[in-house]
């Protein structure tokens, strides 16, 4: 399922730049304003939502924080389970953890260990906001597999394809990013 031009436009429109955030040299992708504007964010999942409907999937997992905000809208209109992929020390029961480099610093994510119990053979699919150096979602991929399911398809809003975070990650499993930046 690929993006229409029309689509396309409204959910890159909806896209903010801001420069030198966090830090210098940083553009960072604001994607709050898709989130208040309606029709792109309503474009935005319907996107997806077609895109995983034929995915046979059993979850969606997502990435802390903003993976949450799209990830857990999916996972409702394909009536599968959502489940979250947390910064350290914020999920209460046994967990799995993956130290990982960021575009700027250190972290490290967490799963609960029976996130995906209830099924067998589960197939999740990772979402996150954004892929940069790719470090986030290669940790939160593994994790996937660490606790027994299979990742079929990493699915970033945007993929910045100039750093090589996506190529990385394609060695694990398949990426979409719905915007490429170049
Ligand atoms: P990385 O691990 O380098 O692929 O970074 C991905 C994570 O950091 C995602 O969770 C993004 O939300 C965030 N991130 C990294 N770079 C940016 C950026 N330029 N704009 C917005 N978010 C970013």
């Amino acid at each position: 399922m690929t993006l229409s031009q029309e689509q396309r436009a409204i959910i890159e429109g909806a896209i903010r730049d801001i420069p030198d955030f966090p830090k210098p040299g940083v553009i960072f992708k604001d994607i709050t304003t898709i989130l208040n504007n309606a029709e792109a964010y309503r474009t935005l999942q319907e996107h997806i939502r077609d895109r995983y409907q034929s995915y046979n999937l059993d979850y969606v997992a997502g990435i802390d924080a903003r993976g949450f905000i799209f990830g857990a809208a999916l996972a409702r209109d394909l009536g599968v389970g959502f489940v979250p992929i947390r910064k350290k020390g914020k999920l209460p029961y046994t967990t799995v953890s993956e130290k990982y480099v960021l575009e700027y610093g250190l972290d490290e994510v967490e799963i609960h260990i029976d996130a995906f119990e209830a099924k067998e053979n589960p197939r999740v699919l990772l979402i996150d906001d954004l892929i940069a150096t790719g470090g986030t979602a290669n940790a939160a991929a593994s994790l996937i597999s660490k606790v027994g399911a299979t990742c079929v398809e990493s699915c970033f809003i945007m993929g910045l394809t100039f750093l090589d975070g996506i190529q990385k990650l394609e060695e694990k499993s398949p990426v979409y990013s719905v915007i490429e930046v170049n």
